[in-house]
């Protein structure tokens, strides 16, 4: 017999904490909870297996499944005294999801189950309390008809606010028992009018709904689209957790809240959270009330005129903050905690890894480290790469003039511009028809609106608190967030928002500031961030346990600095086509494509050369001795030609040609594959005076700063789009006389390396022959990863979107190295290239250069350097810590 059901309460459980693929992570931390001697509510666990289970075998339960939850229900029975089902003194519980991996707000919870027209009334006897009883019956028949009839809230909403309207009341609080029965009776109208049958009064019914429910919720369009962004496969299946409810909305001595052990906003080690008097676990997370702060420290911060929980319940914040240090100590980490209090008794319901901006994850994981909960490692691989981001990102300029809005809860981190829209559905629409940057402005966010928040630039909302929806995913998403802006009034239906007077429409500029929760008028400009304490230190622990060196793609002096200031170990990539962009160099640049001859081209590269000489100066004068790999020309020519009549005829004038001519090179220059066409090294080979002239800038440059500065500058020199040994060897030929001719000229010499790159197919195939002439491989992944599919890297984004809905890739191959095919040619090129040359040096400076998962993949390869955009290097620098660490994610394509 299978074991379906897993209990726990009463001071054990049949589960433990490392179960967490069966148990999900809810389940999985209520039994470790429950065998610490925690108290939480007793309860049990259906296993992922039967969520497997239903969906493998048409939505059915396995045979014996319902005798094993009713066994674990006499559990619970026996624990509190009641029975489930009773009309006296009835039992009642919560049903909830709970996945492998935290998904917040994505499924459905259901409170209060067991309630029906009869056990109400006994509720009512039995708690003296008939009011409470009420208003827990229609909570119930709100959330399961939504959950699991499918009767819109909205209804029910209705009712309420029309029932307050009569009373000329506003305040939920202020209806009475005899109120909340009147809603009971129209709210069960309601679903019988909706649905042509009552509400289940059988409490079997009531449960096995909610448990299909939590089950179908699984499939549902924001759980679908949560697990695709986060790279959730679909096959982990959901827990549910039945648990006896505990109520924190019996009177004043009674409350729910949300903690932290640490602040997961800035990382501080102060308890931290919101609790809510008088009311229910969904009420705080929905942010339908402000909460108050649980600690004096987190009420000054705030400061909030409401008292703290630290203040009104000293005694239960003394037994919930012991609790807090015994389950951090116990999980080595920041724990996120929910809890009741039902009549001064303290229970848990949750506990789990808490979510934290990636600056609290970074003073958590230096601090534990230093007070010995965990290692220096440990904390190295507890930093998500990619999250880094977060914190290189530019912050508002506190000198630049700002027009203050208003003020609301500094939710997430970061600041940012945007035209404002007021639902997801817009959101998506401006950004990806509009090309627009967009903010989203919510009353309140909810998990529906996933998709809109995640193409924002930033979030605001007007109600909620720091652990509301619109935070919580703000925050997972490094997207800054503004939450509980109550001073603004929002209009759906007109588009607009009214503050202080004003009225600001969709598509007015504001800024965000996540960071303090103000907001502006209009845009404002940002400053760089600081790149100091813990971020620093952490970086330092990181450079002694990587192997990888990382290089940055820069060409510009300022790209090189920030390059520089990241970490950058050199120049793994400076792509020279991006030095003729300048206006005054265009011109000639123009005038070299469109010359006739090789004399023509010769004046105009004339022209080019004093700008090249002292674009390499700055880099190599910036770099102090780093390498510096330098890759000559490389694009179509044509991406340099004019498009306009005006830069048309300009070209004609200084090239002393008539507008005709112009034209007609123009055209004889139109490409039909231009990434396939007359671009990389092929140019060298048809216009070897070219890379003549860069390569003259490159030597006279070295030469220059090598004699002023006494510095070593040994440039490497790169040749792209090679395909065959052959095009490698003239080109080198040429690079070797020009450098003999400017060392005599000089009477000065360097050294420098030729290589080239590795962005073809043949390339890695023939990287034994090409080895004998490269001196270094460059593994240029982007223009390799569109040979080797035979997709446009310009065009495939479209197709690609159906290709990832569809399962065929996981991931876009041009952001995530295809380790399976594309690897595959760098795994071989590697080994073939050094069978010739032992201890050839390889890189990498496609876009992969700078993502987690390829960085894994290129320490496994035996990658000596990755080579990623300037603001990248840090995240590459942790990316190939925990590569060394064998942390890596590894991924790959079916
Ligand atoms: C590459 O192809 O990966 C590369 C780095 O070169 P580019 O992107 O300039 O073609
Ligand atoms: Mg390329």
């Amino acid at each position: 017999m299978s074991k379906w059901v897993y209990g726990f309460g009463g001071g054990r459980a049949e589960g433990r904490a490392d179960m967490k693929n069966l148990l999900g992570g809810k389940g999985a931390n209520l039994a470790e909870m429950a065998n610490l001697g925690i108290p939480v509510p007793p309860g049990f666990t259906i296993t992922t297996e039967v969520c497997t289970y239903y969906y493998e075998n048409g939505e059915t339960y396995p045979a014996d499944i319902k005798e094993q939850v009713s066994e674990a229900m006499s559990r619970i029975e026996e624990i509190m005294g009641k029975t489930f089902g009773d009309n006296a003194d009835p039992l009642l519980v919560s049903v909830r999801s709970g996945a492998r991996a935290s998904m917040p707000g994505m499924m459905d919870t259901i409170l209060n189950l067991g309630l029906n027209d009869l056990s109400v009334e006994g509720l009512a006897k039995k708690s003296g309390d008939p009011r409470f009883a009420y208003d827990s019956y229609r909570r119930f028949i709100q959330m399961y008809s939504d959950v699991v009839l499918g009767v819109d809230h909205h209804h029910f909403e209705e009712i309420l606010e029309s029932v307050k309207d009569d009373r000329g009341i506003k305040l939920d609080t202020e209806l009475t028992a005899d109120d909340w029965k009147k809603v009971v009776a129209q709210y069960k109208e309601k679903v019988k009018a909706q649905l042509g049958k009552p509400f289940p009064q059988n409490v079997q019914d009531q449960l096995w709904g909610a448990v299909g429910a939590v089950f179908g919720s699984w499939m549902n369009q924001r759980a679908i689209t949560y697990r695709r962004l986060h790279e959730i496969p679909a096959s982990w299946g959901t827990a549910v957790n039945v648990q006896a409810m505990v109520f924190g909305n019996m009177g004043d001595d009674c409350c729910t809240g949300v903690c932290f052990t640490r602040d997961p906003s800035t990382g501080e080690n102060a308890f931290y959270g919101e609790f809510l008097v008088n009311a229910q676990g969904e009420d705080v997370v929905a942010g339908i009330r402000t909460p108050q702060q649980l600690t004096l420290h987190g009420r000054e911060l705030q400061h909030s005129d409401l008292p703290s929980m630290e203040e009104v319940m000293p005694d239960v914040f003394k037994e919930l903050n012991a609790i807090r240090h015994k389950l951090e100590a116990h999980y080595r980490d920041m724990q996120d905690m929910e809890f009741t209090v039902q009549q001064k008794r303290l229970w848990m319901l949750q506990t789990r890894t808490g979510k934290r901006t990636t600056k609290a994850a970074l003073k958590i994981a230096v601090d534990m480290a230093r007070e010995g909960l965990i290692t220096r490692k440990d904390a190295i691989g507890r930093i998500d790469p990619a999250a880094l981001d977060q914190l290189l990102h530019p912050t508002l300029d506190p000198k630049a003039p700002r027009q203050l809005l208003a003020r609301g809860l500094p939710a997430s981190p970061g600041a940012a511009s945007g035209r404002i829209v007021f639902s997801a559905d817009e959101a998506e629409v401006w950004v990806k028809d509009k090309k627009e940057k967009v903010i989203l402005v919510r009353i309140e966010t909810s998990p529906e609106d996933i998709g809109g928040m995640h193409v924002s630039e930033g979030i605001l909302t007007t109600r909620g608190g720091m652990t509301s929806h619109a935070a919580v995913v703000a925050r997972g998403m490094g997207t800054p967030c503004v939450a509980g802006c109550g001073e603004i009034r929002v209009d759906y239906a007109a588009k607009q928002m009214k503050v202080a007077g004003k009225v600001v429409s969709e598509g007015d500029v504001i800024t965000i500031d996540g960071g303090t929760g103000e907001v502006f008028m209009g845009s404002v400009p940002t400053v760089q961030p600081e790149l100091t304490g813990d971020f620093a230190t952490l970086m330092e622990w990181v450079d002694t346990i990587r192997t990888l060196k990382v290089r940055a793609n820069a060409e510009t002096p300022t790209d090189a600095a920030t390059a520089r200031k990241f970490g950058a170990e050199g120049i793994g990539l400076c792509r020279t086509e991006h030095m003729f962009f300048d206006p005054q160099r265009i011109l000639a640049v123009r005038e070299m494509i469109l010359a006739s001859d090789e004399a023509g081209r010769k004046v105009a590269l004339a022209k080019l050369i004093p700008f090249q000489r002292q674009d390499f100066i700055d880099l190599f004068l910036i770099m102090q001795g780093l390498p510096v790999t330098i890759r000559l020309l490389d694009p179509p020519l044509h991406e340099f030609l004019p498009h306009t009549e005006v830069e048309i005829a300009e070209i004609a004038k200084a090239a002393g040609v008539d507008v005709d001519t112009v034209k007609q090179r123009n055209a004889s220059l139109h490409e039909s594959n231009p990434m396939l066409g007359h671009r990389g090294c092929r140019l060298g080979i048809t216009y070897p005076e070219i890379y003549e002239m860069q390569a003259r800038a490159i030597f006279e440059a070295a030469v220059h700063v090598s004699r002023d500065t006494g510095r070593t500058v040994t440039p490497e020199i790169m040749i792209p789009l090679v395909g065959a040994k052959k095009e490698l060897d003239l080109m080198k030929a040429s690079i070797d006389k020009v450098a003999a001719e400017v060392f005599a000229e000089q009477s000065y010499a360097v050294k420098y390396h030729v290589g080239t790159m590795i962005e073809l197919p043949r390339a890695a195939l023939l990287a034994g022959e090409i080895a004998e002439s490269a001196e270094f491989f460059s593994f240029g992944t982007n223009d390799l990863t569109q040979t080797t599919f035979g997709m446009s890297r310009d065009d495939s984004g479209p197709f690609l979107e159906v290709y990832r809905a569809k399962g065929i890739y996981d991931h876009d191959p041009f952001a995530q190295l295809d380790q399976q095919g594309v690897g595959e040619l760098v795994k071989i090129a590697g080994e073939r290239g050094r069978a010739t040359r032992p201890g050839l040096k390889l890189g990498i400076c496609g876009e992969h250069g700078g993502d987690p998962s390829s960085i894994g993949f290129c320490q496994k390869v035996g990658l000596d350097y990755v080579s990623c955009s300037p603001y990248r290097v840090p995240i590459a620098r942790l990316s190939a810590a925990q590569a060394a660490l064998g942390d890596t994610k590894g991924s790959g394509m079916h």
